[in-house]
């Protein structure tokens, strides 16, 4: 009975969701700003270190329910970072086969990382070939690609089902501004941003959503033309910015679109690595400076009340990258000007 086996998998995703608890919501007090509270919901406290880890566990059950995973299934998906981490440890549970379909440039440690949990890498030389070969992979082994970049947005229950908006606001119930002025998100495949901003909407809150976009990536210049033949370079921020619009990123849920300089960026996740005493990546150093900008804004508008975000992932990912001032300088990154600049507004004050 094929049954059985989605059953038992079905319900061994749920005990081990089961055994696992929520991700921490951090607040920090603003020197410059007390009248101003800002929350991050860290996502680098799950299992396998990122906000991935909801999204993988959403694909599987929805795979799982939909008929498309099945006992045996080889289970594909594009992804050098975080997905292809999360989406390995569940296919590890379930006792599936799992391969990355990743480009051959992708670092030793990223390819340790997913092989860590029992997932096999397959190189492609060409890196747009990266979907048309997880299809020919798939049609090969007889399995299923998850294709992340597609199904993020409807893979994730936005109503309830303890999703990042639900448990957001659940975390928030006893704080002194419990509806956030601003949520801010930076879009990848776009499914984070999908179900915060749809449920604001369910919840019936006057939220607003900034979403926060690297350089090079095509999601800035889609929200605002809904040109979908957009192509650009791809960003230099791991997990978020993309050099075309996809499938999953829903432009329309979102309030306001703002493009995040990489100078910026990386000068924010240094300056929260001080506040926080711990290491973050960098889609959290943009996100981060998207919260500050509209901590910026309500102060101008002598608002109080609360802004949130998210910590997506651990720094320590990043120490041979993002971490590495030769690497930074060799990338034609320079936070000498931000840095300085950010810590000054934290703590005195002033404009953004
Ligand atoms: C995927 C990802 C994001 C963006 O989240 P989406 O829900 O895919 O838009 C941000 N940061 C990191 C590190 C990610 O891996």
């Amino acid at each position: 009975m094929p049954r059985q086996w989605v059953n038992a998998a079905i319900k061994k995703i749920e005990a081990d969701f089961q055994r696992s608890a929520d991700t921490h919501l951090l607040k920090l007090d603003i020197p410059a700003f007390p009248h101003i509270q800002l929350y991050l919901k860290d996502e680098s406290s799950h299992p396998t270190g990122s906000l991935k880890h909801r999204l993988a566990r959403s694909l599987f059950l929805y795979g799982l329910c939909n008929g498309w995973i099945t006992e045996g299934k080889t289970i594909i998906e594009a992804s050098s970072g975080s997905t292809a981490v999360s989406e390995a440890y569940f296919a590890r549970l379930l006792g599936l086969p799992f391969i990355a379909v990743i480009p051959k440039s992708t670092s030793a440690e990223k390819i340790a990382k997913i092989s860590f949990y029992g997932g096999r890498c397959h190189l492609v030389d060409d890196p747009s070939q990266i979907d048309a070969e997880s299809h020919r992979l798939a049609l090969e082994t007889g399995g299923h690609f998850v294709d992340q970049f597609t199904y993020a947005e409807r893979a994730t229950d936005w109503r309830g089902n303890n999703n990042i908006a639900e448990t957001l606001f659940e975390q928030m119930r006893h704080e002194p501004y419990p509806e956030p002025t601003w949520l801010v998100m930076s879009a990848g495949t776009g499914g984070t941003s999908a179900t915060l901003g749809r449920h604001i909407r369910y919840a019936g809150m006057n939220t607003q959503l900034c979403v926060v976009d690297p350089e090079q990536s095509a999601f800035f210049d889609y929200y605002h033309s809904r040109d979908s033949s957009i192509r650009t370079k791809g960003a230099c921020v791991e997990g978020i910015g993309r050099p075309r619009p996809e499938l999953s990123f829903l432009p329309d849920v979102i309030d306001e679109m703002l493009q995040v300089p990489d100078n910026a960026t990386f000068a924010a996740m240094l300056l929260l690595e001080e506040l926080l005493g711990r290491k973050v990546g960098g889609s959290t150093g943009t996100n981060f400076y998207g919260a500050l900008l509209k901590v910026s804004a309500m102060a101008k508008a002598g608002q109080q009340g609360s802004v949130a975000t998210l910590i997506c992932d651990q720094g320590e990912r990043y120490l041979n990258t993002y971490y590495n001032p030769d690497w930074r300088s060799a990338k034609g990154i320079d936070t000498a000007h931000w840095l300085p600049k950010l810590r000054q507004f934290w703590h005195q004050g002033g404009d953004l």
